[in-house]
């Protein structure tokens, strides 16, 4: 009587295709998932060095600004000096002398700002080799990554290529109707649109939806045995089998694809 049944048998075969296409799906979807997460990361730490490197050339400017105006002063004192030698009195020499020596205190101060200022710039040197290393470090994960997902990625889409061919051909097999119901049900649940009848016929007392786990009852066991027609899970709304329907499927389909 069963073999006669045609929705829920050619749904069957559709369902256990869309698993499968579920699957790979996932795994293609997790799988640009990681090199996206890479790809930020790599543009955080660019966008750090940049950061780093304008900081250490406002730096060197200043360096640059405090060794000329260093220079310059240097040059004055000298100057200067020369003027001591041509100095008629004694207050003018002294006076001299006074300058001389608040031009050397202001050189000294420079001195220092400037050394601190070269210390800075050494250690943000250095900190830039160190995330320039970490951008090398994460580029080479990239493309490791990008290497061995490009492989996978051919595979996954293979597979995906392969089942979506051979779903367009079964899903011709399916009921019109049956199959938009199974569509629309497909979006909302995907690869997971429908459930087993899960009971013991030991225990007929407790039968449930393997999708929700909810409690059906007999004449939804009764309704698929007998009726070849959609019933659905009052509660997750999936379109329910009988296990030993998909057991007679799966031997038909191996017979069939062989
Ligand atoms: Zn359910």
């Amino acid at each position: 009587m069963m073999a006669s049944f045609v929705t829920i048998p050619s749904l069957l075969v559709l369902f256990r295709i869309d698993r499968e296409l579920h699957e790979y799906q996932l795994a293609l979807d997790a799988l640009l998932k990681d090199q996206v997460a890479l790809e930020a990361k790599i543009e955080t730490i660019a966008a750090d060095i940049a950061q780093q490197e304008a900081a250490s050339l406002k730096l060197q400017a200043a360096i640059g600004a405090q060794d000329l105006d260093l220079k310059t002063r240097q040059a004055h004192i000298e100057k200067m000096r020369e003027t001591l030698n041509s100095t008629k009195t004694n207050k003018e020499y002294s006076a001299i002398l006074v300058q001389i020596s608040a031009d050397k205190a202001e050189v000294s101060k420079l001195e220092a700002a400037m050394l601190e200022n070269m210390e800075k710039l050494e250690k943000d040197q250095a900190a830039i080799v160190v995330t320039r290393q970490q951008l090398t470090l994460q580029q080479g994960l990239l493309a490791t990554a990008q290497g061995e997902s490009e492989a996978r990625a051919a595979e996954l889409r293979g597979h995906i290529e392969r089942l979506n061919a051979l779903r367009s051909g079964d899903a011709a097999k399916v009921p019109t109707e049956a199959l938009k119901q199974y569509d629309r049900l497909r979006l909302k649940y995907p690869g997971d649109a429908m459930a087993p009848v899960e009971f013991d016929d030991d225990d007929l007392e407790n039968i449930s939806c393997g999708g929700c786990f909810m409690a059906l009852n007999m004449e939804d066991v009764n309704q698929l045995r007998g009726r070849d027609e959609i019933r659905r899970c009052n509660a997750c709304n999936r379109i329910l089998y009988l296990p030993e329907t998909l057991a007679q499927e799966k031997i038909r389909t191996v017979e069939h694809r062989a």
